[in-house]
């Protein structure tokens, strides 16, 4: 496991402290006996799982008590059918701002269950820029406003949210959630699936305003209201109970670092990294993003010509790097810059591209 360098853009590394701590607690948990994953969740021992999970979370990233914090199943991916089916009504339309493929999907979605509309978008550029987008100026039959935080795929990130007006502003942080402080005075809801920055897959962080939560709509089957999720607390029904304990793990982790603060700051210095090799290349590798809108998690370039990609992906994996190649969808290298890529890793690519330049620029 050492030898491998894990750039993977989600499920993506755990940090090494976590797996181990896993590895000595998980299979019998406080020495009950019992795997955290044969246990009742109606159970105490449980319970103290969840909770303690939430509480973590509530803690590092300050969340305020006007905020319920719930853990669901599906993915991103359902939130993008659920918050349509929560928050958008007949007479409104939703708002997306399209800043890659994840928030094109999150419109898909809506669009399948009411009107939508898209306030700004950066498709006509490939994506390679977050648009200037003004949410003070919505009409009022705007339900809610959807951005994408960190566009896995293209490798942009809103650096800073736009102010709102009264409109509820949702945000899809899926690939950069506990890397970066969240600013909740402009926020409304904020979700993430946990498989990139907060544990494995399984479990689906979504942390909601409760004025929000209170004008969803009331009349869904249960299993898809957010409010019946709130009101049991996320024990509605049976929750991804391995997932939930590795999360509260991971955000343990978080706050022995440092916290949020520290992941931000090490974000910041592993992806400059990177970036410098890129800039310094004299064109060798070229971002896919606009520098404005970098990404510190996912960072996308190219090489003069798919041969020399290709070659480069190769060397790569000869090498133990893991996770280099862009998305199917988009082609070229990606580097996925998680909280729990060490900076070590990140030097020893650093130095790996530079080599690669030299060998055949
Ligand atoms: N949004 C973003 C920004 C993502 O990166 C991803 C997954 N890579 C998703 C949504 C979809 O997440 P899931 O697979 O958990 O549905």
């Amino acid at each position: 496991m050492s030898n491998v360098y894990n750039f993977n853009p989600g499920p993506s590394p755990i940090p090494a402290e976590v797996l181990t701590k896993a590895k000595a607690n998980m299979f019998n948990y406080e020495q009950s006996g019992m795997a955290v994953m044969e246990m009742s969740h109606r159970s105490p021992l449980y319970e103290g799982i969840h909770f303690r999970a939430m509480d973590q979370l509530k803690d590092i990233l300050q969340i305020p008590d006007e905020f319920d914090i719930l853990f669901l199943q599906g993915g991103a991916s359902l939130q993008f059918a659920m918050i349509a089916l929560n928050f958008l009504s007949e007479q409104k339309k939703a708002g997306y701002v399209l800043t890659g493929s994840w928030s094109e999907k999150a419109l898909k979605e809506a669009s399948a269950i009411g009107e939508t509309t898209i306030i700004a978008s950066s498709k006509d550029n490939q994506y390679r820029h977050i648009p200037q987008t003004d949410l003070t100026n919505l009409p009022n039959d705007t339900a809610y406003v959807h951005l994408t935080s960190n566009n896995t795929i293209y490798g942009t990130q809103w650096s800073q949210f736009p102010d709102r007006s009264k409109i509820p502003v949702i945000i899809d942080m899926s690939s950069d959630i506990l890397s970066r402080t969240i600013p909740w005075e402009n926020i409304d809801m904020v979700y993430a699936g946990a498989q990139k920055n907060a544990g494995m897959s399984g479990v689906t962080l979504v942390i909601m305003r409760k004025t929000l939560l209170e004008s969803a709509n009331n009349t869904l089957p249960p299993s898809l209201s957010y409010k019946q999720h709130a009101d049991k607390q996320s024990l509605y029904n049976t929750p991804p109970t391995g997932a939930i304990y590795i999360t509260g793990l991971v955000t343990e982790w978080i706050t022995q670092q440092g916290g949020i603060e520290e992941m931000a700051r090490q974000a910041e210095k592993k992806a400059q990294m990177i970036y410098d090799v890129i800039d310094n290349s004299n064109r060798f590798y070229t971002g896919h993003a606009e520098p404005a809108s970098r990404s510190l998690m996912n960072i996308t370039f190219r090489l003069p010509n798919e041969e020399l990609e290709k070659k480069f992906l190769t060397e790569a994996k000869e090498k133990g790097f893991i996770g280099l190649n862009g998305h199917r969808s988009v082609g070229g290298c990606r580097v996925s810059n998680y909280n729990a890529v060490p900076v070590e890793h990140v030097i020893v690519l650093k130095e790996f591209m530079e080599h690669f330049m030299e060998q055949n620029g």
